[in-house]
């Protein structure tokens, strides 16, 4: 095997790249990436990066020299158009054709548009690259009033920034808690409170029917009322980028469908980070939206094209920070598990644990990094402990596990 290709210049493509050279790839190793940028972090984009706490120099993965040390040939600002599976050839923007005998897809995902009237309309801003931070910083003036539609990790990240640069931030929710698709209703009560204490307001359980404006936006319409907004932050979701999968005629499912070795429907193919689907930790396929996953699973994928893969099963991890507030989760939550407080959340300290038929399955932890610590152990060895122990605060964390 000479020559790799990977498509995605993110957090997967690079993590791929590293590993394949520290694993003894000698071969041609090139890296496509549609973006002008070398492969960046996103996270601290929504956080510190938006307060304008992190330069920007602070975002890329790897200095300029990691590019040439390892002779990975980094092209930027041209999207692969097409893969032809039976030439082993994948399209460039610029017309370039580049051969390969293994390739690897990192594409990544982009966010959920609302389809909504005044959607184009200017001030309507989405979050996912440095260029959308960029341009949504300049309407953080204080005073201004930003309305954020989607209450998940995003838009109460960014909610979190805005509120403390003194802007007056409502937040629009479908649903009738916040990060409901992933929180326990115990994480959800806590942030919405935190949050309302730096002056946020709430829509619950309101639909984003369209924006209002002439040339910008100026309020949002929802099924319940109208809010006045100066700019609007929708945080609506993500789309995995798997079209160039699918046209190639790779199985797709919720995402480009690997195996737990990262390989796609094409055995010379393989996939890893937001663009993909796989096996879970507890055996469901999932697809997963984390720096964790990316990482971890770009480095499986990479051992594996190597010949030397292992089954990729690490149990999923995730965090954001909001005010002074380091949300760390392990495991994927479920509505049915039994849901035990450890701590109090008026500390701002505490953690939850999900049971699930008696088996840890996940922990929320809110500035409580050795409950997370020890929940993931937990969580990995299969453990079984009593909820009595668990809410027990006179058992140190790290004797739970
Ligand atoms: C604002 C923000 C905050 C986040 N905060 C957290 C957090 O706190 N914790 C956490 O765990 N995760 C967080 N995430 C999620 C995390 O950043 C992603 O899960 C991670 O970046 C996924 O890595 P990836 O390599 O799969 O995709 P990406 O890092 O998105 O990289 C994919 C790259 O492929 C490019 N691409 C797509 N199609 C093509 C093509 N045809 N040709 C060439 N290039 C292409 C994309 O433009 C992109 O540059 C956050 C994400 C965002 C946007």
């Amino acid at each position: 095997m000479e020559r790799i290709v990977i498509i995605g210049a993110g957090q997967a493509g690079v993590q791929a790249a590293a590993t394949l050279r520290a694993e003894g790839f000698a071969g041609s190793l090139t890296l496509v990436g549609d973006e002008p940028f070398p492969p960046y972090q996103r996270p601290p984009l929504s956080k510190a990066y938006l307060a304008g706490d992190f330069a920007r120099e602070r975002l890329f993965l790897k200095p300029d020299s990691f590019y040439t040390e390892t002779a990975c040939d980094l092209r930027l600002g041209v999207p692969a158009q097409s893969i032809d599976r039976a030439a082993k050839t994948v399209r460039l923007s610029d017309s370039t054709a580049l051969a390969y005998d293994r390739l690897l897809l990192t594409t990544g995902s982009r966010v959920r548009k609302l389809p909504i009237p005044g959607a184009d309309l200017r001030g309507v801003y989405y979050l996912r690259g440095i260029a959308d931070v960029d341009a949504l910083r300049q309407e953080f003036q204080p005073g201004a009033r930003l309305a954020v539609v989607g209450g998940g990790y995003i838009g109460l990240e960014v909610a979190a920034v805005a509120a403390k640069h003194g802007l007056k931030v409502t937040v629009i929710e479908a649903e009738r808690r916040l990060m409901a698709r992933t929180a326990s209703p115990q994480l959800s009560a806590f942030y919405e409170a935190e949050h309302h204490a730096h002056g946020v307001q709430f829509q619950f359980g309101a639909m984003a029917a369209c924006f209002e404006g002439e040339a910008k936006v100026e309020a949002v319409r929802t099924d319940l009322g109208r809010s006045l907004a100066d700019f609007v932050l929708a945080g609506v979701g993500i789309v995995p980028n798997c079209e160039l999968a699918l046209a190639a005629g790779l199985a797709c499912d919720n995402g480009i469908a690997v195996d737990e070795f990262g390989a796609t429907s094409d055995p010379e193919i393989f996939a890893a980070g937001d663009c993909t689907s796989h096996p879970g930790f507890a055996g469901e396929r999932i697809r997963l939206e984390s720096v964790q996953n990316a990482i971890d699973q770009a480095k499986h994928a990479a051992l594996a094209m190597l010949g030397k893969g292992a089954p990729y099963r690490e149990v999923p991890w995730f965090w954001s920070d909001q005010y002074d507030l380091k949300l760390q989760i392990a495991g994927l939550a479920h509505p049915g598990d039994v849901k035990i407080v450890r701590g109090n959340p008026a500390s701002r300290k505490f953690s939850v644990f999900h049971l699930r038929e008696g088996l840890v399955a996940a922990v929320e932890a809110v500035n409580a990094a050795p409950d997370y610590i020890a929940g993931r152990k937990l969580i990995a060895a299969r453990a079984r402990v009593a909820p009595e122990r668990i809410a027990d605060t006179n058992v140190p964390a790290k004797l739970l596990a």
